[in-house]
C-alpha cells in the first residue's frame, strides 16, 4: 500500500497549532498522556482476554515498554493493548471527534499559563500533546480486531498525517516520538524515570524500562556490550488496593486527576477496604471546584465509578453503583464478589452491588459532614458548586432526607450568610419549662410527659408542642434573594428578630414539599396562615374578629373585581408591615416558582390561583373600606382594588398584566385621587 497523505481537519490543525506553540508550558505531561492511552488500551485487551483464550501468547504479560535512543532523539512507548486498525488510526488520531472542540479551543486561547494544563486530556487532545516536544510522531499498530495487518500513522503535527502499511507482528501499539532539539534533555534514562514516577506511578500496568547500568568502570570495560533486561519502574499496586496510611497526599491528588479530569484539589476522599458479607475496596473523591468539562447538569453525561473485578476493568461508568444524585463523585471500586463475565443487565439487580451502593452512600454523607466541620470554607465552596445536586437527594431519597439536609446550608435572613439547619435550631430558644428530657432512662416519667402533651427529643431539648414558633424553621421561597427580601411576609420576622431561610434555588420549592420536618422542628413557609410570633391577647383576638366582620363583604367584592379565576380568596393580614398587600399560594397549590419549573420540564400545569392578603392597617386599605361604605359601585373603589393587586404582584417581582394601566393608576394616586 502506498503512503497516503491526509490533511488534518481544520479544527484539529488549529488545536495542534495552539498546543505546540507558545501557550502551554508544562510540556512534560506528554508522557503521562501517552502512557495513559496505553494503559486504557491494555485495560480493553485484558477484558477481551477473559473470553478469548488465544489472546495472550504463552507467558505474555500486559505491559508498557518505555525505550529511548539518544542517537536519533527518540522516545518509544510500546504496549500490548487492544491496538488500532487502519480505520481507527484515521478516526482516533486524524480528527478530534469530540463535540466540545470549539469550546475547548476558545478556552485554550483564553487560558492563562497557570490554568491551561487543566484542559489537556479533557478533550481527547492527550495524544497530540506529544507534538509539544516532537518534530514528528509515528504510531504503528496491529489491532486485536485485525490480526492480519499493521499500519503506521505518521505526522509532523502541523497540517498533515499519512497512513501506510507496516510490518505485521503480534498485537501491539508503538508510539515513536522524534523529540525536537529544544527538548532533547527529555531523552535520558533518569529524566524518563523521573517523569514516570511523577506522573504515571499509579498506572495499574507495569511500565518497563531497560535496567540501569550501575556497574563500576572496570566491569563496564570487561563487558561493554552487556545486554540488559527490562525492569519495572512504576508501582503497579493500584492505589485503592494499598493501605490508606501508606498513600501520600500527592499520590491521591495525582490519581484524582486521572479519574476525574479535574486538576484542582478535591474537597476530600474516602479510601476504604471492606471485608465481610461483601468484600470491596474503593477510592472515592468528592470534588471542590466546578469541573467545566464534567457538566453534572448534562443529562446525557456518562457517570459512575470504574468497576474492577479481580484486577480487570469491567466497566468504565458503572452507574448501577452510583445514585444519580452522587454523579459529581469520582471513584474506583474493586470487588472480588462479582463474576468476571458479569453483564450490564446482571448489574442492574445485583445484591452485592446494592450492598456496596448503600454503604458508600452512607460513607459519602459521613465524609461531607466531616468536611463541613473540618474545612468550612472549602465546604461552602463545594456547596456553591454542588449543593443543588445534593438537594435532589432530598427529593428522591425519603429515607436519607434528614441526613442530607444536615449537610446542606441555606441563606439566613438575619445573618446574611449560609447556615445549616442545625445552626438554625441552635438559635431557637430552649423551652425549659419541664425537665422532661433530663432523665431519659425513666420510662415512667416519659410516659407521663407524653400524656401531658410534651415531647422528649433526641437532642435533649424539651419543648411544649403548642409552642409553635419555638420549634419551627421558617423559610420563604422565590426566584432571587432580592425578590424574597422584598416580601411583606418577612415584616413580622424582622420585627421579632426571628430568622427565615431564604430559599432561592430553583429546586427549593420541591424540597420543602418533602422536607417538612427536621429533627424536632417543622419547616414552615412564612406565608402560612397561622403564624403569629407573639402571644396574642384576648383583646387582640377580639379586635381581629371585629375587623374581619367589618371587611367581609369588601374582601368578597375585591376577589370578584380582580377575577375569581385568578384569586382563590382575599384575606386580611395585619402582619405585613407597611405593605398594602401581598400574594401567596394556597396550600396544596403550585407556587409560581414551581409552576415555571414544571412548565420547563414539559409538565402540564393547570391555571393556578393565588390568595391576596390585604393589610387592614394600611392607609389605602382603610380608604378602600371608606369608599366601599360610601359607594359600592364607585370606579375609585375598583381602582384601589386593582392597584393593591398589582402592588402585591410587584412585591413578589411578578409580571404585571397591564403595565400601562398600573402606571396610569399610580399617577392618579400621586395626584391626590384618594382624599
Ligand atoms: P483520549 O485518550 O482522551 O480519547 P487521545 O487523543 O489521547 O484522546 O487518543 C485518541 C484515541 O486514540 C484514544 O481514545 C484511543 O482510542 C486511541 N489510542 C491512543 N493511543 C492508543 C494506544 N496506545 N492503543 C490503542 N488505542 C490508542
Amino acid at each position: 500500500m502506498a503512503k497516503q497523505q491526509h490533511n488534518f481537519e481544520a479544527e484539529t490543525g488549529r488545536i495542534l497549532e495552539l498546543l505546540t506553540h507558545s501557550i502551554y508550558s508544562n510540556k512534560e505531561i506528554f508522557l503521562r498522556e501517552i502512557i495513559s492511552n496505553s494503559s486504557d488500551a491494555i485495560d480493553k485487551a485484558r477484558l477481551k482476554s477473559l473470553t478469548d483464550t488465544n489472546f495472550l501468547k504463552e507467558g505474555e504479560q500486559f505491559e508498557i515498554k518505555l525505550d529511548f535512543d539518544v542517537k536519533d532523539n527518540t522516545i518509544i512507548i510500546t504496549d500490548n493493548g487492544i491496538g488500532m486498525t487502519e480505520d481507527e488510526l484515521h478516526k482516533n488520531l486524524g480528527t478530534i471527534a469530540k463535540s466540545g472542540t470549539k469550546e475547548f479551543m476558545e478556552k485554550l486561547e483564553a487560558a492563562k499559563e497557570s490554568t491551561e494544563h487543566n484542559l489537556i486530556g479533557q478533550f481527547g487532545v492527550g495524544f497530540y500533546s506529544a507534538f509539544m516536544v516532537a518534530d514528528k510522531v509515528e504510531v504503528t499498530s496491529n489491532s486485536a480486531n485485525n490480526w492480519d495487518a499493521a499500519f503506521k500513522w505518521t505526522s509532523d503535527g502541523k497540517s498533515w498525517y499519512e497512513v501506510s502499511q507496516a510490518l505485521k507482528a503480534w498485537r501491539w501499539t508503538e508510539i515513536k516520538i522524534f523529540v525536537n532539539e529544544a527538548n532533547k534533555e527529555l531523552v535520558s534514562d533518569w529524566k524518563l524515570r523521573e517523569l514516570v514516577k511523577k506522573y504515571s506511578n499509579y498506572v495499574g500496568t507495569p511500565i518497563m524500562m531497560i535496567e540501569q547500568d550501575s556497574r563500576n568502570e572496570e566491569d563496564k570495560k570487561k563487558e561493554p556490550n552487556k545486554k540488559f533486561g527490562y525492569e519495572k519502574v512504576n508501582e503497579t499496586t493500584a492505589i485503592w488496593k494499598k493501605w490508606a496510611n501508606s498513600v501520600k497526599d500527592e499520590e491521591y491528588q495525582e490519581f484524582y486527576k486521572t479519574v476525574s479530569m479535574d486538576f484542582n484539589k478535591p474537597l476530600g476522599h474516602i479510601h476504604s477496604s471492606v471485608e465481610g458479607m461483601v468484600n470491596y475496596k474503593t477510592l472515592l473523591y468528592i470534588p471542590l471546584e466546578k469541573n467545566m468539562f464534567n457538566d453534572i447538569t448534562d443529562p446525557n453525561k456518562e457517570y459512575g465509578p470504574k468497576l474492577y473485578v479481580q484486577n480487570v476493568l469491567i466497566l468504565e461508568n458503572a452507574k448501577e453503583l452510583l445514585p444519580v444524585w452522587l454523579r459529581f463523585v469520582s471513584w474506583v471500586v474493586e470487588t472480588s464478589d462479582l463474576p468476571l463475565n458479569i453483564s450490564r443487565e446482571m448489574l442492574q439487580s445485583n445484591a452485592v452491588l446494592d450492598k456496596i451502593k448503600k454503604a458508600l452512600v452512607k460513607k459519602v454523607i459521613a465524609e461531607l459532614k466531616k468536611m463541613s466541620r473540618k474545612e468550612p470554607e472549602n465546604y461552602a465552596k463545594f456547596l456553591e458548586n454542588y449543593g443543588q445536586v445534593l438537594k435532589e437527594w432530598i427529593h428522591y431519597e425519603a429515607d436519607l432526607k434528614e441526613s442530607i439536609a444536615e449537610v446542606l446550608t441555606f441563606r439566613s435572613m438575619l445573618e446574611g450568610k449560609e447556615i445549616s439547619l442545625e445552626e438554625y435550631l441552635e438559635k431557637l430558644p430552649e423551652v425549659k419549662k419541664e425537665e422532661c428530657c433530663k432523665d431519659e432512662k425513666s420510662e415512667e416519667k416519659k410516659e407521663k410527659k407524653e400524656g401531658e402533651d410534651k415531647e422528649c427529643c433526641g437532642s435533649g431539648k424539651c419543648h411544649d408542642s403548642k409552642d409553635e414558633a419555638k420549634k419551627t424553621i421558617y423559610y420563604i421561597t422565590g426566584k432571587t434573594q432580592a425578590e424574597v427580601l422584598a416580601s411583606p411576609y418577612l415584616a413580622q420576622f424582622r420585627k421579632e428578630k426571628v430568622d427565615v431561610l431564604l430559599l432561592t434555588d430553583h429546586i427549593d420549592s420541591f424540597i420543602v414539599q418533602t422536607l417538612t420536618e427536621y429533627k424536632w422542628a417543622q419547616l414552615k413557609s412564612v406565608t402560612s396562615s397561622d403564624i403569629s410570633l407573639w402571644e396574642e391577647t384576648k383583646e387582640d383576638k377580639e379586635k381581629q374578629e371585629k375587623t374581619k366582620k367589618k371587611f367581609k363583604d369588601l374582601l368578597e367584592l375585591t376577589k370578584n373585581t380582580i377575577g375569581s379565576e385568578k384569586i382563590e380568596k382575599v384575606e386580611l393580614n395585619e402582619k405585613l408591615g407597611d405593605a398594602l398587600g401581598a400574594l401567596k399560594t394556597p396550600e396544596g397549590w403550585v407556587d409560581p416558582q414551581m409552576e415555571k419549573m414544571m412548565k420547563a420540564m414539559g409538565q402540564p400545569v393547570p391555571a393556578q390561583k393565588r390568595i391576596l392578603e390585604l393589610n387592614p392597617d394600611n392607609k389605602l386599605v382603610k380608604a378602600m373600606q371608606k369608599e366601599f361604605k360610601d359607594d359600592i359601585k364607585s370606579k375609585r373603589l375598583a381602582d384601589i382594588m386593582k392597584y393593591a393587586y398589582n402592588q402585591a404582584i410587584l412585591l413578589e417581582w411578578g409580571e404585571l398584566e397591564d403595565v400601562a394601566e398600573f402606571v396610569a393608576l399610580t399617577n392618579k394616586f400621586a395626584g391626590g385621587y384618594i382624599k
